[in-house]
């Protein structure tokens, strides 16, 4: 015979964290069986502590109040209970605040959405955080470089500011809800094969609250939340990368109960650039080099995130080979320094030759004792258009 958590010690369903504690250390005592004079005073202490460990639970208490007591029984006897719905994540205070503000990605899309598709609120309870919230911003490599404040406008959910999202106007006249009597909560006994099934559900009526208001509020039809347009600062540092997520803390959807908004997590995209491809803190540039250039050498200009600097190119330099200028390329995040540019040379094989170009050039494989057998047509073809 199994007895619902809440009678087993003797709080009403809307105890606090404190009052089932203490209704812990009362009965404890009394059942411990070192001092208990019950025959079943054993059985009895350990149904009261797994009573205390699930209802001290945030997790598990909700779940408990949504499943009833014999569905979440039989889930916890199938290996188990761990988290509630919705799960997984990060837990109701998730990131934690200092430290690295950066953690990982996760989907898109409209956030407003996000956190009406995600988990929804069950039931009352106490003050709880709001969802954490995503979104996304595309940035140039170049302001990745410098480091920039970015306007980000974000349509995101509101506790509604005319209600103070209690879902009814503050003068309304209430009444105790008729259908579970203010507790909140309704449960349904039904007699199957497989025995007695009590179910606990949210009240249908009032929705959890207890109480009946005569009056729903207008602005947000009594749900307590409202779409909010907000333009937020982003400040984004220099040396971020595609992938990587700031986290605005209380920027996110609007606690219920009191509780302090979730987060805003802002997924970084760093858009592609003409010339430059990047591995992490190190830039890659291709550099084209004329034959002439790749021969004698040269002074060139390499451009950088930064203007372009002078670089010395070998006398005999060869397609492929790189040159490496050291802290040309990304700053590191969060660290000193930057990475480097690393230059690759491109030798460019000279194509569409004037007659003076292609007659040098015979000359030079002449004189390098070359016997180029080349497509005679070919050269005929390109004197007779000049
Ligand atoms: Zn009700
Ligand atoms: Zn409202």
């Amino acid at each position: 015979m199994s007895e619902d958590f809440y009678e087993v010690l003797g709080v009403s369903r809307d105890a606090s964290q404190d009052e089932i504690e203490q209704a812990y250390r009362k009965k404890a005592a009394e059942y411990h069986p070192d001092v208990s004079d019950d025959p079943n005073a054993e059985e009895k202490f350990k149904r009261i502590r797994k009573a205390k460990e699930v209802l001290t639970d945030e997790e598990q208490r909700r779940a408990y109040d949504q499943m009833g007591h014999e569905r979440f029984e039989q889930a916890d006897k199938r290996g188990g209970f761990d988290g509630g719905p919705g799960g997984a994540g990060a837990g109701p205070f998730g990131g934690g605040g200092g430290g690295d503000p950066f953690g990982g990605a996760g989907g898109m899309g409209d956030i407003f959405e996000q956190f009406f598709g995600g988990g929804g609120g069950g039931g009352r309870g106490g003050a709880r955080q709001g969802a954490d919230l995503r979104t996304s911003l595309s940035i140039t490599l170049a302001e990745a470089y410098e480091g920039v404040t970015k306007q980000l406008n974000v349509t995101r959910p509101e506790r509604c500011p005319d209600c103070d999202g209690s879902g009814h106007p503050p003068g309304a006249d209430s009444q105790t809800c008729p259908q579970c009597n203010g507790r909140g909560q309704e449960t349904t006994v039904r007699q199957t094969p497989l025995g007695r099934v009590q179910q606990t559900r949210t009240c249908s009526r009032c929705e959890g609250e207890g109480t009946l208001y005569d009056e729903t509020c207008s602005t947000c039809g009594g749900g307590g939340i409202t779409r909010e347009d907000a333009s937020l600062e982003v400040e984004i540092p220099s040396g971020i990368e595609s992938g990587q997520t700031l986290r605005m803390e209380r920027e996110g959807a609007p606690g219920e109960g009191g509780g302090p908004e979730g987060d805003l997590l802002v997924e970084i995209e760093v858009e592609d650039h003409p010339d430059f491809d990047r591995d992490g803190a190190d830039l890659h540039y291709t550099l084209p080099v004329s034959f002439p250039q790749a021969v004698f050498g040269d002074a060139v200009e390499v451009p950088t995130l930064d203007g372009p600097v002078e670089m010395d190119l070998d006398a005999g330099v060869q397609s492929g080979e790189t040159r490496r200028l050291r802290s040309k390329g990304m700053p590191r995040l969060q660290r000193r320094g930057q990475g480097d540019l690393l230059v690759h040379v491109q030798v460019v094989t000279p194509r569409d030759l004037n007659e003076e170009q292609r007659e040098a050039l015979e000359a030079f494989a002449e004189a390098s004792d070359e016997d180029l057998e080349v497509d005679q047509t070919f050269f005929e073809k390109i004197k007779s258009s000049f």
